[in-house]
């Protein structure tokens, strides 16, 4: 139960790791951010919103870290599970060609000219549901990490010395401790399921919920802290849609054949977790059955993923009188104090239609149901803590059949990754130690600075904006904040308890540690310093209610970022991501939060209606998109993504050409034949070089508000004459959409 950050960032791209839906006890930390994050490691945590990104788990290597990561000993005995090495090249070089296929021309499809010769060569490994650059950072990462947590938990240190090498090894220990793990089972759960069983009465019912909140479990809806949307300044109290066990509301309501054979195999699985936990067969699969109906109802009366990107339409303040008045047959103040909070303010609830439905669910649903129900969803959030019969059949389900992965991870991976959930900030704070020097940092920012004036010159000279409106953007990304490597200030967690007893008890301690954390910010003033993503996570994000682009260390090395490489490389890698997080600011649902973060209308109607012509052209080249018969890309849900993708690269380019123009001699320089403008392009095709299994595609298709890789490449490039220049590429070629086609929007 690594517990997850909620989080709804817009991310480079929506990682996670891959191994639980909900994968375990979440905290309900911050569950309302719209965090943009580069992409998604693992985005199955979608229901609600996209909750906070702590999309844990990528750790990787400092960038310019003059040490290598050390190679993980084969001799240590916590490695015995450790088999089949994906393969990783510990310094890949910038660019290289082995990587390209020389039979597809740059003009016919860039992406597989760039990264053909790779893609044949290689086999997804079988414990990855996709396999690319961003996997292959995350394997140098989890080495470093794995390095750290194994000193840390052989060090015997006085733990008021050296608190977080005390809880890194005592965290990791438990984890890895399988023999005690297998001997407990579900024992150290028991007094939360006589919990559960002693539930006499809706009132009991309720409170029983809000405990189970309270240690990270997500049952009926979802309740968290969050930035006010229209007061920046303040936290307050959040309620969201919630309580599902499947990825989305969609898969609960699809008619198709494919949808209803994922939900018989859902009420299988269900049912054999609930036979693991003591039921008799026969009554685990009633008990499954009416789960999902339960379920069901609670996915119809849910917003879908593209509704949920209107911030207009999820911000409902209102005071406790009008929340009660949402849900008649349960009681607020009850639900409050179950979980101590004590002056709740007034609250904002997402989806009020959806609270409405869940009174009558809670109202009209046998209790016995509901005992069900929540014992379903604690082993769900609890699995991969648990032994070995409980985390197989969680991963059988959650990564086999949902995402076609075939092995699961050697155990240490898994630890490193729950220990990056529940105590990231411990565990990041040994890791920028050892692997993020100062000098990285100062790179980055300089980096961050030349891309942030590349967009000053881009918003100054716009033809579709007007100057009010320009005063505005300018204003709003002179305030933007930047995050980089790690924070200035480091949780302390000298209130949690982590020992070397049972797993899920310490892992369940941290969710409840998160979440007390975050219910303890409703009513206060926004800590400007907290992070959404731990240092070493492969991603990075925009979040529009700081107004803030954060960038941890985990991405500021290869392939994004080389200490030695030409400026090329590094402004087609990292600079196209710290673009492409920029301009999240400006996208269709960063566009409508302010300076100060607040959701406020700046636009002219002018300009408003120019922007909106100008993405949905960007909607609809996406809505072309085909990747597997009959599925296609859903232009709606990711054109904030492409968006971003497309101003990320078309920024970038601009910055680099304000370097090579001080550099005169670098722009007549060619390097393996090819010049700066071509190795710029060939860079970000790199970054994006990656192959998935159909049954992953699947998913994010359905969930993902980022593209299939092979279209954040073609997608973006197709729209750009200095692509169609860098190339001397004739129009009329597949990868050059016409021009009254081609989409411009920075
Ligand atoms: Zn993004």
């Amino acid at each position: 139960m690594p517990l997850q950050r909620k989080q709804q960032k817009s991310g480079l791209t929506g990682i996670r790791q891959p191994q639980g839906i909900n994968s375990s006890f979440q905290a309900m930390n911050s569950l309302i951010l719209i965090l943009v994050a580069l992409f998604c490691l693992f985005s199955i945590r979608v229901q609600g919103e996209s909750p906070k990104p702590k999309p844990f788990g990528s750790p990787t290597v400092g960038p310019n870290s003059q040490k290598p990561p050390p190679p993980i000993s084969s001799a240590s005995p916590q490695s015995v599970d450790e088999t089949a090495k994906p393969p990783v090249e510990k310094n890949p070089p910038p660019l290289d060609p082995n990587n390209r296929d020389p039979s597809v021309k740059p003009q016919d499809d860039f992406f597989i000219y760039a990264n053909g010769s790779w893609i044949k060569r290689t086999q997804i490994p079988p414990e990855y549901s996709r396999w690319g650059s961003f996997n292959e950072l995350i394997e140098n990462n989890n080495d470093a990490l794995h390095d750290i947590t194994e000193k840390a938990e052989n060090t015997q240190v006085d733990p008021r010395l050296a608190p977080e090498t005390q809880k890194v090894g005592d965290y990791y220990a438990s984890g890895m401790d399988e023999k005690t793990i297998e001997a407990m089972r579900i024992g150290p759960l028991e007094d939360e399921f006589k919990k559960i069983e002693s539930i006499k009465d809706r009132s009991e019912l309720l409170k029983e919920i809000a405990h189970l909140h309270s240690i990270g479990v997500d049952a009926l809806f979802e309740f968290a802290s969050g930035q006010d949307a229209k007061d920046s300044t303040h936290e307050i109290a959040q309620a969201v849609q919630g309580g599902l066990g499947l990825p989305d509301r969609d898969y609960y309501t699809k008619t198709d054949a494919a949808s209803k054979k994922l939900r018989d195999q859902y009420v299988e699985h269900v049912a054999k977790m609930l036979t693991l936990t003591g039921e008799p067969a026969e009554t685990a699969a009633d008990h499954a059955k009416k789960i999902l109906a339960l379920e069901t109802k609670l996915a119809e009366a849910s917003r879908t993923q593209v509704q949920l990107r209107d911030p207009q339409k999820n911000y409902n303040k209102m005071p406790l009188r009008q929340l009660q008045d949402l849900t008649p047959d349960w009681n607020w103040s009850d639900y409050f104090k179950s979980i101590d909070l004590l002056e709740p303010g007034d609250v904002n609830v997402h989806q009020p239609e959806f609270f409405k439905a869940a009174d009558q669910v809670f109202e009209n649903t046998p209790l016995d149901d509901w005992k069900a129900y929540l014992r379903w969803h604690l082993i769900n959030a609890a699995a991969q803590e648990l032994s070995k019969d409980f985390v197989d059949e969680d991963f059988n389900f959650k990564d086999r059949t949902l995402r076609g992965t075939e092995k699961i991870k050697p155990r240490w991976k898994r630890i490193i990754a729950s220990t990056d959930e529940a105590i990231g900030e411990a565990l990041g704070k040994l890791y920028v130690a050892f692997y993020f020097p100062p000098e990285a940092k100062a790179r980055a920012l300089e980096l961050v600075n030349n891309l942030k004036e590349a967009l000053v010159d881009r918003i100054k000279t716009l033809d579709w904006m007007d100057e009010p409106t320009k005063r505005e953007a300018l204003k709003k990304l002179a305030a933007m904040r930047v995050k980089i490597g790690y924070p200035d200030k480091w949780l302390d967690y000298s209130l949690l308890p982590i020992d070397r007893g049972p797993f899920v008890l310490n892992a369940m301690r941290a969710a409840k540690f998160e979440t007390t954390r975050e219910l303890n910010k409703i009513g206060k003033p926004v800590d400007p310093t907290d992070w959404g993503m731990t240092p070493p996570t492969v991603n990075a994000y925009y979040n529009p209610n700081m107004n803030e682009i954060v960038f941890p260390a985990g991405i500021l090395q290869p392939p994004f970022f080389y200490a030695n490489a030409d400026d090329a490389v590094n402004y087609g890698g990292i600079g196209a991501v710290i673009g492409h997080e920029m301009t999240h600011g400006f996208d269709d649902q960063g566009r409508q939060f302010d300076a100060a973060g607040n959701l406020r209308d700046w636009w002219t109607p002018q300009s408003a209606a120019k922007f909106k012509e100008r993405s949905q052209a960007i909607v609809k080249q996406f809505n072309e998109y085909e990747p597997l018969p009959g599925l296609h890309v859903n232009g709606e849900l990711t054109q904030g993504e492409n968006i971003a993708d497309l101003g990320g690269v078309k920024l970038a380019y601009a910055a680099l050409q304000k370097a090579l123009d001080k550099n005169p001699q670098e722009r007549e320089k060619k390097i393996d034949g090819l010049t700066p403008e071509q190795r710029f392009f060939l860079s970000f095709a790199t970054i994006w070089k990656s192959k998935q299994r159909d049954e992953d595609l699947k998913l994010r298709l359905n969930t993902d508000p980022h593209s299939p890789a092979r279209y954040r490449v073609d997608g973006p490039f197709s729209n750009l004459p200095e692509f169609q220049r860098a190339f001397n590429i004739p129009d009329g070629s597949p990868m050059i959409r016409s021009a009254d086609k081609r989409v411009k929007i920075w």
